[in-house]
């Protein structure tokens, strides 16, 4: 697939297009049907799949969950998965070596009509692309940042990747009205998940995260802190989190794919532990770290797309 005409963003060089139903076009020339159920009605599904310098970080989770929110809204995959590896190595080997967010959205299609039932035969849409991640500063300290907790407005599937994120817009506005870089939503006394991101807590030295359920994403990250806290013998737990337990975490942090593992320095303007980041997060995001580097070299050995 050789795109078509080379402007829009670019990383070391290179143009960056867009996959859209299986071709690879200028940005700007990337264009769907204003009756695109996606745009009317939320009618799709999204994934936001790390590359870290040129390798696909957990890109079989992000495609199994992609197929857990496509069945959840009753939707068949478009693509096999086959034609999924190789959509997305389009948009990221060109780039050799770059950290990129590769974003993919599936949505019901456009029809003629504008109504809420599902038509019968689907003529789902794609799009895909990618972004930069901005680069790490390996010789700066982490300042970590600062949350507040809010009310969780959402609905009641946010296990479901959906592209509805009114309520998650909003909760960005009132951070950032609050001097805060992000919010943590509380339902019924429980604290449940960032706005685009999972929640662990340090609590009397267990590491804690709320277990899976309808009311959280089942964040890519997430299971990997999981898988490498019980690997590295680090005390922890799946279990519910209230507002007091927050509220005395030694350490907080957010985790997702693109940010990967963030310490909250300050909930609701109160410092969290000693106000800077821990070192249980210290010592986790030096094994996240190491992990990526594995992926990394695994992919680069001829095991790409299965790590
Ligand atoms: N929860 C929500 C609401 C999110 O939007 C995200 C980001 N996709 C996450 C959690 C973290 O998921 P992941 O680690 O798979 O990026």
């Amino acid at each position: 697939m050789a795109a078509r005409r080379g402007h829009g963003h670019a990383v070391a060089g290179v143009n960056l297009p867009v996959y859209l139903n299986g071709q690879l076009v200028a940005r700007e020339e990337a264009c769907l049907p204003i009756t695109d159920r996606g745009l009317l009605f939320g009618d799709s599904v999204y994934e936001v799949i790390p590359v870290f310098r040129g390798a696909a970080f957990r890109l079989r989770q992000h495609l199994d969950r992609l197929q857990r929110s496509l069945d959840a809204i009753r939707l068949a995959n478009p693509l096999s998965r086959e034609a999924w590896l190789k959509a997305i190595a389009s948009l990221y080997e060109p780039t050799a070596g770059a950290d990129l967010a590769i974003y993919v959205q599936v949505t019901r299609g456009a029809y003629p009509t504008r109504a809420h039932r599902m038509p019968q035969a689907t003529s789902p849409n794609v799009i895909a692309f990618a972004s930069p991640i901005p680069a790490r500063d390996p010789d700066s300290a982490n300042p970590g940042l600062r949350a507040i907790t809010l009310n969780d407005i959402r609905w009641h599937r946010c296990d479901i990747k959906s592209t509805n994120l009114l309520p998650n817009v909003l909760a960005q506005a009132e951070a950032q009205q609050r001097q805060a870089e992000d919010v943590i939503f509380v339902r019924d006394g429980r604290a449940l998940e960032g706005s685009a991101s999972n929640l662990f807590i340090v609590l009397d030295e267990l590491l804690l995260t709320p277990p899976k359920c309808d009311e959280i994403l089942p964040g890519i990250t997430r299971e990997l802190v999981l898988d490498l806290a019980r690997d590295a013998g680090i005390a922890h737990a799946e279990a519910g989190i209230d507002e007091a337990e927050l509220a005395r975490a030694e350490e907080i942090w957010l985790t997702s794919s693109t940010r990967e593992i963030v310490p909250v320095v300050q909930l609701n303007g109160e410092p969290v532990g000693q106000g800077k980041p821990g070192p249980h997060w210290q010592r986790m995001d030096q094994l996240y770290q190491a992990a990526k580097e594995r992926n990394r070299l695994a992919a680069f050995s001829g095991n790409r797309h299965e790590n």
